[in-house]
């Protein structure tokens, strides 16, 4: 395993990934390089979930594969945003900030019919959907029914966001995480605990964007 060591006045040793993924080790002067590798050693499991977390973690430059609603995408240069067949095209200035009006309004298409499917059916009653720039959470329901979600969800699976949908409904009749809120979504989705699990694996997203 290759790695870059830093040394310096301090006085543990520590471990990173830099932009450029390279693992970098900062030690202190005194540390000996046979003590170094063998740090690196034992920290091999950590290293490579950050290397497998840095390469799902999407980057948005051209020839990248991003996944939105569940379906690959590969990014390609356009003069403008433009989803065709399964490549994305986007503008070299301000890409960030075309991409993240993109996922807004696909974050809105979805989640309204996801929302309003499952209302339906189910006879829930909701006010408004928003559509945030939150990094901290997935979606929200706030007490005058009206339902929040996260632009970032755009990244995720189709299952997963009908989780979200469901999660928020329901908090249309419980406003809490209480054994009847709980109930009510396993009604509904009778494997969510799989679901609620799987979403664990993509709180990188929260950092994109
Ligand atoms: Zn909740």
């Amino acid at each position: 395993m290759q790695y870059q060591v830093i040394r310096g006045k301090r006085k543990t040793l520590s471990l990173g990934i830099n932009r450029e993924g390279e693992i970098v080790v900062r030690a202190p002067n005194s540390v000996r390089d046979d003590e170094i590798a063998d740090f690196v050693y034992r920290h091999r499991a950590w290293i490579a979930k950050q290397l497998t977390l840095r390469n799902r973690h999407p980057h948005f430059y051209d020839g990248d594969a991003v996944s939105l609603l569940g379906k690959q995408y590969v990014i390609a240069p356009g003069t403008r945003i433009r989803m065709a067949g399964d490549t994305l095209y986007l503008p070299q200035e301000n890409r960030e900030a075309a991409l993240a009006a993109l996922l807004k309004r696909l974050t809105r298409d979805r989640m309204k019919r996801l929302l309003d499917e499952i209302a339906n059916r189910e006879g829930f009653v909701y006010t408004k959907l928003t559509v945030t720039s939150s990094r901290g959470r997935w979606g929200s329901c706030g007490a005058s029914r009206r339902i929040s979600f996260s632009f970032r969800t755009a990244f995720l699976p189709d299952p997963l966001a009908r989780y979200l949908a469901v999660h928020e409904l329901c908090h249309t009749r419980h406003m809490n995480h209480g054994d009847k809120f709980w109930a009510e979504v396993e009604r509904i989705l009778p494997d969510y605990r799989a679901l609620r699990d799987a979403l664990k694996g993509y709180l990188w997203v929260m950092d994109c964007l």
